[in-house]
């Protein structure tokens, strides 16, 4: 609890437009604290707004606010004050026009990626975090904490570096040396765990409630709520990035399926405040798993309601939650709005990777991979509409996750340095 912590101000709702917590299964209410579960039900809580507050914002107000996340802060539940934010500003990266990607696919209306490799840490994890650890400050945590699959670890030790707070951050044993790497280095602890990353997850859940954990925001467990919020930012985003324009077809990679539900929501949020109007036909939403860990495309093939939680392998570690926690909640999306999910073994997300570096000049890490791999997957389907406009979110950085595709790529010609064996590999035509 913290209430027995030093005197903080709390989530100011002067500035915010958020309003309390709402349980995302029984809708009781709780106010804005550090909470992420229902005592009533046990479900997952997500913070309220107060529409009318909402829709005070206009598109003049964004366009004019900063080049980066923040410029949506009046739709965020935390950093309206920008002296308050604990932040790498991440946000407003490329919307990358992918013409070569889309005819090799056989696509015939625009194809877009959405590259959040471009953030600080090189993930979309910088979003969710900024506003996780900026409601934390406001709540009154000293130290940052997170259980990690990779890329949120990196941005944890790094947005706890910038604001001079010390971090802990708990990871798989296992995890790619480059993920490790880029976490280590801006310092803080670094706990590796012999086990998954739900053991991981399981651990953080148990360290919360230690009195010796009191002053620690795990961006993930206990201020979870305001950590998810940051996901609609790309969705607002794509929005503005299309001339305030709604895309119809979205693909989306997911690990708990948090990412997913988001961007749905930005797009239901920007329609319900008046700053988009819906497209004809509404949005169709598109999740992508890895054939490694693929407990919400399982149960959506089903037909069922029920995930079943399975034991990750194959190389898109970051993706790799095995106990979704908001896997029914990307289900219902996907249903509602009439979209599909598919999954790509290691081979294909090793070849989607490279599809894309080819055709776009993006260098996605595995979960792009994945991501791409299902896109190609939806459309030989005929799942998903090659005749409409789609977005697909690369979401983290190839150069984290090198050892995907270092084994099938290099040099195409090893010469010695001279004109003359320039011309004997061909080079000169
Ligand atoms: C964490 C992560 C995701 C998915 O996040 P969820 O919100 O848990 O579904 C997608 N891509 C990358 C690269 C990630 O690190
Ligand atoms: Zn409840």
């Amino acid at each position: 609890m913290t209430s027995t912590l030093p005197a903080s101000s709390g989530i100011d709702t002067t500035l915010s437009p958020a309003r309390a917590l709402v349980c995302r299964g029984c809708s009781a209410r709780y106010p804005l604290a550090a909470q992420h579960a229902c005592y009533e039900c046990f479900g997952p809580l997500e913070v309220d707004y107060d529409t009318a507050a909402l829709a005070t914002v206009t598109r003049e107000q964004i366009e004019a606010g900063p080049k980066n996340l923040w410029r949506y802060a009046g739709l965020l539940p935390a950093g309206q004050d920008p002296a308050a934010r604990v932040t790498l500003n991440p946000g407003l990266t490329p919307l990358v026009a992918a013409p070569h990607l889309a005819a090799e696919l056989g696509l015939t209306a625009p194809l877009w990626i959405k590259d959040d490799s471009a953030n600080p840490t090189h993930s979309f994890k910088d979003r969710v975090v900024s506003v996780a650890l900026t409601a934390a400050r406001a709540l009154g945590f000293t130290r940052y904490a997170c259980a990690s699959t990779g890329n949120l670890a990196n941005s944890v030790a790094a947005h706890a570096a910038r604001a001079g707070a010390p971090s802990v951050v708990f990871i798989p044993s296992d995890l790619e040396q480059g993920k490790v790497v880029t976490t280590a280095v801006y310092g803080g602890d670094l706990v590796a765990i012999d086990g998954s990353y739900d053991d991981v997850n399981r651990l953080c859940g148990e360290l919360v409630e230690t009195d010796e954990f009191e002053d620690t925001a795990f961006v993930n467990v206990n201020v979870r709520p305001y950590y998810a919020e940051g996901s609609k930012t790309l969705g607002y985003e794509v929005a503005e990035q299309l001339g305030w324009r709604i895309p119809a077809q979205v693909v989306i990679p997911m690990a708990s399926g948090e990412l997913l539900t988001k961007i749905d929501k930005a797009f239901s949020e920007l329609v319900e405040v008046g700053l988009v109007e819906a497209p004809a036909g509404g949005w169709r939403v598109f999740g992508a798993q890895s054939a490694g860990c693929n407990p919400i495309a399982t149960a959506l093939h089903n037909g069922s309601d029920t995930i079943v939680p399975v034991k990750p392998t194959g190389i898109a570690k970051s993706l790799n939650i095995g106990d979704p926690a908001a896997g029914l909640y990307a289900l219902e999306a996907v249903r509602r709005t009439g979209g599909w999910m598919e999954y790509a073994d290691d081979d294909e997300i090793r070849s989607a990777i490279r599809l894309l570096a080819r055709t776009t000049g993006v260098f996605a890490e595995t979960a792009g991979g994945v991501t791409v791999a299902v896109l190609r997957k939806l459309v030989e389907s005929g799942r998903l509409d090659p005749a409409a406009e789609t977005v697909v979110f690369n979401t983290g950085e190839g150069l984290k996750t090198l050892d995907a595709v270092a084994a099938q790529v290099g040099p195409t010609h090893r010469i010695k340095p001279s004109l003359r064996a320039a011309r004997d590999a061909g080079l000169l035509g």
